[in-house]
């Protein structure tokens, strides 16, 4: 296999290690530095580099990155089903709420602390964020998971009119 030494980090490496570039003529340039060198010397000085010049720009970024990524996850109301019952919630961004159910195991509820999430699933999409809570007390009160008994004060006021929990 055909090799040769990089000029920066002097190691004795396969031309793949290398980038080449195809002229529009046939002719092909590969460079004299490996491209893990590259990547150190040239591509990852550059962007660090850029970020501290444009300190303002980067966090600008960074934000409508973020907030790009939010806006893409569904919005709507969720079922949870997990080791010690089920859990109806509501939320504009679905993929980091359940994300944050997986790791949190419920800890702040002493009744439901370590509840595992078996499985998490979008019962219903709603953008609006009213229509998103109205949709949360229907689906809760067609099925009454026993987690949202303790969580949801709403639900618990509604359902303990006449000292029992009535069905709508
Ligand atoms: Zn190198």
């Amino acid at each position: 296999m055909e090799s040769k030494v990089c000029t920066k980090c002097n190691k004795n490496l396969a031309i793949s290690e290398y980038y080449t570039i195809t002229s529009k003529y046939g002719s092909t340039y590969t460079y004299n530095y490996c491209k893990k060198c590259h990547y150190t010397h040239s591509t990852k000085a550059i962007a660090k580099k850029w970020r501290k010049d444009n300190k303002e720009r980067w966090h600008v970024d960074v934000k409508k990155a973020t907030k790009a990524y939010h806006g893409r996850q569904s919005k709507g109301v969720y079922l949870l089903v997990t080791t010690k019952g089920l859990y109806i919630g509501a939320t504009d961004k679905f993929e980091s709420r359940i994300q944050q159910h997986r790791t949190s195991n419920f800890g702040g509820n002493m009744k439901f602390k370590g509840a595992k999430v078996l499985y998490a699933t979008l019962v219903q999409e709603v953008n609006d964020r009213k229509e998103r809570l109205e949709a949360e007390k229907r689906w809760i009160k067609k099925l009454r998971p026993s987690l949202n008994l303790v969580f949801n004060s709403d639900y618990k006021k509604e359902s303990k009119i006449g000292g029992k929990y009535i069905k709508k």
